[in-house]
């Protein structure tokens, strides 16, 4: 099988798991860097991820414009090109509205890793605000210049909240993006929780290091492999080890 025909595979069960795992709905987008050509991605047509299949993938240059593939593009393909443009190291983007976390986008109280597993989403989570620079719009990523205003904001981390819209993570595979959206939304319920309790102790910057570390070297089976052959079977899919 071509790496491309193995990548696209990939890339619909990467958006069956975020619909199975409620981080997208009938909204939302998961994309990755195309295997053999580090200046184009891949992204669905224009749909809900619980409903992708293999044909719905088309190819798109950095910039948005359709390089391959049929149908209506999502209109926010520029969150992933922008990211992509600015970030070698990122070869996958999911986007999503996942409910829990918008919260966070709308209050001065910054979403921060709160439990081991969810270190992945990174110690310091900015809010990317569209009404800084382009004052009142739709609030939707609509063109380059939106695109690379959000990848700025992101910068080098995982992730990124955008004022009363959503989510959005980077990763260095689609695994491990896949893994970021979900426990991004897993975080957010949790602090929601434990705030109402009390004083939150947070992670430590230095323990996310320690865990990012380890998980970054997790052999095949463990980390974020070991979630995605759960999330697999969460999704109606067949694990594939
Ligand atoms: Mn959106």
């Amino acid at each position: 099988m071509s790496d491309l025909k193995t990548a696209i595979g990939e890339l619909v069960a990467a958006n069956r798991i975020v619909a199975a795992e409620k981080v997208c709905d009938a909204f939302g987008h998961v994309s990755m860097r195309h295997p053999e050509d580090p200046k184009k991605f891949l992204l669905s047509r224009g749909r809900a991820p619980e409903l992708i299949e293999a044909s719905d993938i088309m190819q798109f240059h950095l910039d948005g414009t359709v390089f391959a593939g049929s149908g209506k593009p999502y209109l926010e393909r520029f969150i992933h090109g922008a990211i992509y443009e600015m970030r070698p190291d990122v070869n996958a983007v999911v986007h999503s509205h996942s409910y829990s976390v918008v919260p966070f986008s709308v209050v001065g109280e910054r979403l921060r890793p709160i439990m081991h597993v969810c270190a992945t989403i990174g110690a310091d989570i900015p809010v990317w605000d569209a009404q800084t620079r382009f004052g009142d719009t739709d609030l939707l990523v609509a063109n380059m210049e939106q695109g690379r205003d959000l990848a700025k904001v992101l910068g080098a981390r995982t992730s990124v909240l955008m004022r009363g819209h959503g989510s959005t993570v980077a990763g260095g595979s689609l695994r491990e993006a896949v893994y970021a959206s979900v426990m991004l939304e897993v975080n957010a319920q949790l602090q929601l929780k434990a705030r109402a309790m009390g004083e939150v102790k947070f992670l430590t910057p230095g323990e996310v290091d320690l865990i990012r570390e380890r998980q970054n070297k997790g052999r095949p089976g463990e980390g974020f492999d070991r979630a995605w052959q759960y999330w697999l079977r969460h999704a109606g899919f067949p694990t594939d080890e």
